[in-house]
């Protein structure tokens, strides 16, 4: 029943907690958290009880808001993985607005995005680029990797995709995983096949490549390797 931790602790750097209203963290530099608007809350909180976080990894159970934008920043974090996987997220929820923590980070070196792989049905047809949203950017001169794992067609998933690619000058390689993390893969080993997935599962693959093709391959830097990861075709060869 424990709701909050009174921490003493000078030397504690490190901590690993699932939903808890937290005090003063001044002296951590990574945190590891597991609770329920992990997002929201990390992006409202953290800033001001742990300003110098360098480690930041949020594992969601359900986001029921859009990360919301907030002046307060991370002035020392370099490393910032979210996971989504398997979220109960908000009908409405805008990946878009995870740029947030992006513009919050000006020494972020490295963002990793955890998806479920499931249809995102957000309804938009592929047009012309001038669709995409756009928003004042900070120029990153820190921010060299970025990943996504579970990457779909949702609009506002490629809109976050092409604002990260516009708005950094250091970036050097960027992957799009459209696969599940940690499915099992045939490359693993010879005698089993990969994991298996649904029809609906591929058809979203095809549309998340077409959006990659469309909207993210022509913001690519030459400098920049991208990085596309699809289903095996081995396995999944009736399918694709
Ligand atoms: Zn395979």
């Amino acid at each position: 029943m424990m709701k909050e931790i009174d921490n003493k602790a000078q030397n504690l750097h490190s901590i690993y907690f699932a939903s808890l209203q937290l005090g003063d963290l001044l002296q951590l530099n990574k945190i590891d958290m597991w609770c329920n608007d992990g997002v929201c809350y990390a992006r409202v909180e953290l800033p001001s009880i742990a300003s110098n976080l360098v480690t930041l990894t949020i594992s969601s159970l359900r986001e029921m808001v859009n990360a919301p934008t907030a002046p307060s920043k991370f002035i020392h974090l370099k490393h910032l993985c979210i996971h989504l996987g398997g979220v109960k997220l908000s009908p409405a929820y805008d990946y878009f607005f995870l740029a947030s923590f992006i513009d919050a980070s000006p020494s972020l070196e490295t963002f990793s995005l955890n998806l479920p792989q499931e249809p995102m049905e957000d309804g938009w047809g592929f047009g012309c680029s001038s669709d995409l949203r756009q928003m004042p950017q900070y120029r990153h001169h820190n921010f060299q990797s970025f990943e996504i794992t579970g990457f779909g067609s949702a609009k506002s998933l490629v809109e976050l995709t092409c604002y990260i690619l516009e708005s950094t000058t250091s970036l050097q390689c960027v992957t799009l995983d459209t696969t599940l993390l940690g499915a099992f893969k045939c490359s693993e080993s010879k005698s089993k096949k990969c994991f298996s997935v649904t029809r609906g599962t591929i058809i979203e693959v095809q549309k998340a490549l077409l959006a990659i093709k469309t909207y993210i391959k022509k913001k690519v830097p030459a400098t920049v390797q991208l990085t596309v990861v699809e289903p095996c075709r081995l396995c999944h060869a009736s399918e694709l």
